[in-house]
């Protein structure tokens, strides 16, 4: 919220271009496969040779004020297959060819040596952020195998796969966003800063801003509604029941409409004449200059747009495919793919709002109340609001099994309706906090933590919103790059490329259910576990 400033001096407002923010500060490249032709152990300059396009994308990075870091494993150094004065000979030719890059990371260890900055280790990210002066969560790193998507989300960077004919099918199907060429990579990058930047920003009284659906559908839209908050008197947030408690924790709202929607709602009631008439009196009680309507790709804005009008609310933005009429003054539109805050944030800047130069774009929740349990432990969260998002509960139990044999001290958390799973799978050697935390007390729970365990549901979404890392179970049923817990560090696990992968479905159509059995191997999440905590892969 912003204290209006007297008048004459709105200039001084979030607005103008000295005061936008950026998403990224910093690209990092891998180095062999993804700038050059991969030649093995290449200890030659004369055999450099840049992949296609790779200057003059390279020069519109540079020319958007982006840094350039490469990120490389060399453990021909280890293997004694070529000296530094040769590789650093081949970085010179690699510079002559495309230009100067501002931090090379190179790891001269080899697989074996445990070092925390051989790729998939994130410690290369982490040193390339810091001598970029930046952060690995304004970072993105570009390459070509799974550990280059690894080391990019371990560390908390935005990941972008480009694969070559040698990249493994899994790795693929896995990345969070991938493209064809560097080229594209870069126009990807460019698009998605632009995107977040109001191209005519405004300043407004009342917003009423609008996220229906689940706990972790309004966290997500939290960085989007502090951009409308950056911009507006009074922020006024219409959300459905389950999103009411997200809602509660969400910085810039100043007032929250709780109503279900039928056209939004997932177990939706008939449409009640009375009930829609007694909406729109509220949403006219609101008093609202304009309205933000924030959706999910496969929800429409338009059936409460109608309503919007009919409560006379003078301005409506949102995104619509669907031909809107009259319906809509801003009509955005967003490509498939986009992670969900950063669409969010699109349709903000297409309304006119941004955030406020300095404040990061990352999900946040008000303070939460301190952490119940005291010392350092790994939490652990069976549930889903989706069952074909959530491991059986037997995996779980093994996890948790893996987690305390490994030292770990396990809480288990669960809402009201989950506490025979929690009691099940918090047996294995957790401490069983099921049912005993509202979703505030949830956050201060997470908020404790070293790591969180847990599948594609709102917890995932709270966790990142309180900055703690995530392994994350994901059913690949609906996008990774879209619905990954945002710009936190993260490990994903389970089988991307199963057979349920974008269906949307809620019950897993799959006999087995193998994205989230077979698909998940206990040790894998011990191993995730600490990666995330020690930044070390073993
Ligand atoms: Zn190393």
């Amino acid at each position: 919220m912003f204290t209006p400033p007297a008048p004459g001096n709105w200039s001084a407002m979030n607005g103008g271009a000295a005061t936008t923010y950026d998403l990224f500060d910093a690209v990092l490249l891998d180095r062999d496969g993804t700038l050059v032709e991969d030649v093995p152990y290449n200890g030659d300059p004369e055999k450099v040779r840049p992949l296609p396009g790779a200057r003059e994308a390279l020069d519109r990075l540079r020319a958007a004020g982006l840094r350039l870091g490469v990120v490389t494993n060399q453990s021909g150094l280890a293997k004694g297959l070529f000296t530094t004065d040769q590789m650093r000979a081949v970085h010179a030719r690699i510079e002559e060819l495309l230009g100067p890059f501002d931090d090379w990371q190179i790891c001269p260890h080899d697989d074996g040596d445990g070092c925390g900055c051989r790729k998939p280790a994130p410690g290369m990210v982490h040193a390339a952020a810091a001598a970029l002066g930046t952060s690995p969560g304004r970072c993105v790193m570009v390459g070509d195998i799974g550990r280059d998507m690894t080391a990019a989300l371990a560390a908390g960077a935005t990941g972008i796969l480009v694969p070559t004919p040698v990249t493994r099918p899994e790795e693929v199907a896995a990345a969070p966003h991938v493209a064809r060429d560097l080229p594209a990579a870069v126009d990807e990058i460019l698009r998605r800063q632009a995107a977040v930047r109001p191209t005519a920003p405004r300043r407004a009284g009342t917003v009423l801003v609008v996220r229906s659906d689940s706990a972790g559908d309004v966290l997500v839209t939290g960085p989007a509604i502090r951009a409308v908050a950056a911009g507006a008197r009074r922020v006024v947030l219409l959300c459905g029941p389950r999103g009411r408690a997200a809602a509660e924790l969400l910085p810039g709202v100043d007032e929250i409409v709780e109503w279900p929607l039928p056209w939004i709602d997932g177990d939706p009631a008939p449409v009640d004449p009375d009930d829609v008439r007694a909406l729109t009196a509220r949403l006219t009680a609101v008093g609202a200059d304009e309205a933000v309507v924030f959706t999910s790709f496969h929800q429409s804005a338009l059936p409460l747009a109608l309503l919007l009008r009919l409560a006379g609310v003078g301005r409506i933005s949102a995104i619509s495919d669907d031909y809107p009429g009259s319906l809509l003054d801003v009509r955005h539109k967003v490509p498939v793919g986009v992670p969900e805050p950063e669409r969010a944030l699109s349709l903000a800047a297409a309304a006119g709002f941004g955030l406020p130069v300095g404040e990061e774009p990352t999900l946040r929740v008000e303070a939460p109340p301190t952490a119940l349990p005291a010392g350092p432990y790994v939490v652990v969260h069976p549930g889903a609001s989706v069952p074909a998002r959530a491991c059986p509960p037997e995996r779980w139990v093994e996890i948790v099994a893996g987690l305390t044999a490994s030292g770990h001290r396990v809480v288990v958390t669960g809402g009201p309706v989950e506490t025979v799973l929690t009691s099940r799978v918090a047996a294995a050697g957790g401490t069983d906090l099921g049912g005993r935390t509202g979703l505030a007390e949830l956050a201060g729970v997470l908020a404790g933590a070293s790591c969180v365990v847990v599948g594609n549901t709102g917890p995932a979404h709270l966790a990142a919103a309180v900055g703690v890392p995530v392994v994350s179970l994901f059913a690949p049923t609906v996008p990774f790059g879209q619905w990954a817990p945002y710009r936190v560090p993260l490990v994903r696990l389970g089988d991307a490329a199963a057979p349920c992968r974008d269906s949307r479905a809620t019950r897993c159509p799959v006999p087995g259910h193998p994205c989230l059995t077979a698909g998940v191997d206990p040790a894998e999440v011990v191993a995730a576990v600490h990666l995330l905590t020690t930044g070390i892969r073993r």
